[in-house]
């Protein structure tokens, strides 16, 4: 049995991605264990693509109040082109409202007026439709009002949501379409259960294609923000974490701690046992380093043997005392068995008062220096 379900989730998540690990694999269910980086990066794909579809529908809604004008008789197509007017509008407002950013809220509030929007149109429209007893062509036209369910739920497959994210959007759709299937009900005609299994297939494949999209997203954030040699978080991602987790603390009055990392005489590695040794002697620092560091710190390579350690919640002495504890360990062997040995500024939001991230990386790269000259392989705080 174990065997089977094993094979089932090995052929399952071999169509995903970058083989995501089992953290990874429960965050296409859920997004509330996402990282922040992950989240900020998604919340913009989200607002962006939201953007691009708002502005498709502002503008190929009121256009096809022409083909309105021609098939249906005169109040009809009069009311019907004003509630397209408003849900262009309720559209363009919402482009306007909502500008590209990186904050989740705002992409989910975005999001649901996305769908909110035309899926109040579709009620509407529909029950004014179901007033007239159109027939022929114009019957034709009026049926393809009933059309716009599906386009919601396809529409869906274009954004990287979780399993919960989608079906929070899906099934307010498929249960307003249940509504308006059972206000016209009659024991005669069942096509509306056959077009609500239809949109349940939708939804499902909808489904697929953004928790598919998601998995590629956490691979690629993943995979992007490594450095190649070592395979820790990289300058640039770095940056925009640390940037993240100071904008959290300041929010939160809380304190984050940095530790600039230079190895003393790394130059010399490189001189006398070549390249690669080097090369190998950061793989091995990272190794032991990223091992011994808590849970929410990230170890960044911020240049050639130069470290970034980003440690939130993290007041100056516990800082002092992970680095103690990191110095204790050590941080791997030369070549020639001798201890590699580090020069190590720390700087803290609080206790420095600093008022951006930049500050902070500063001054801790300034008391490296300091550690430098004092004589190496010591910490330098405050
Ligand atoms: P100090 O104690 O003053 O820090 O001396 P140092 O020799 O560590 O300092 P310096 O900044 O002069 O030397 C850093 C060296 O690191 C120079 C560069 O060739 C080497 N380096 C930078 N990136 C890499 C890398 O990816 N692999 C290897 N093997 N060496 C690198
Ligand atoms: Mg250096
Ligand atoms: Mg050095």
């Amino acid at each position: 049995m174990k065997q089977i379900i094993d094979l089932l989730w090995h052929r399952l998540t071999g169509i995903m991605p970058g083989e995501l690990n089992q953290p990874e694999l429960a965050w296409l269910a859920l997004s509330r264990a996402h990282t922040p980086l992950l989240t900020r990066r998604r919340a913009l794909l989200i607002i962006n693509r939201v953007r691009l579809f708002a502005f498709l529908f502002a503008v190929l809604t009121p256009l096809w109040s022409a083909v309105d004008f021609l098939v249906f008789p005169f109040p009809l197509w009069l009311r019907l082109a004003v509630m397209r007017f408003v849900v262009s509008s309720g559209l363009l407002a919402l482009l306007a409202r909502y500008p590209p950013s990186g904050r989740l809220p705002n992409a989910y509030r975005a999001l649901a007026l996305l769908f909110f929007i035309p899926a109040m149109f579709y009620l509407s429209s529909d029950t004014l439709l179901t007033t007239y007893r159109l027939a022929g062509f114009p019957a034709a036209i009026g049926a393809g009002y009933a059309f716009l369910p599906f386009v919601l739920l396809a529409g869906l497959s274009i954004f990287p949501l979780t399993i919960a994210e989608n079906l929070t959007i899906a099934i307010p759709i498929l249960l307003a379409h249940s509504i308006t299937g059972y206000l016209h009900w009659s024991a005669s005609d069942w096509s509306f259960a056959a077009t609500l299994w239809l949109l349940i297939l939708i939804t499902g494949v909808s489904l697929l294609a953004g928790i598919s999209q998601l998995a590629f997203m956490i691979a690629l954030v993943r995979q992007a923000n490594r450095d190649p040699l070592t395979g820790v978080i990289a300058r640039k991602t770095g940056e925009e974490m640390l940037e993240l987790q100071f904008n959290i603390a300041s929010r939160g009055n809380a304190p984050l701690a940095v530790a600039f990392i230079d190895l003393d005489h790394f130059k010399s590695i490189n001189d006398t046992f070549g390249h690669d040794a080097g090369d190998q002697v950061l793989m091995t620092m990272t190794d032991i380093v990223g091992a011994n560091l808590r849970a929410g710190d990230t170890l960044a390579r911020w240049g050639g043997e130069e470290f970034l350690v980003i440690m939130p919640n993290t007041d100056l002495p516990q800082a002092e005392a992970a680095l103690a504890r990191l110095r204790g360990i050590g941080f791997g062997m030369r070549p020639d068995h001798t201890p590699i040995t580090a020069s190590i500024g720390v700087a803290e939001r609080m206790a420095d008062g600093s008022a951006e991230w930049k500050a902070l990386v500063e001054l801790a790269d300034q008391r490296m220096y300091r550690a430098k000259q004092g004589g190496r392989d010591r910490v330098v705080s405050a």
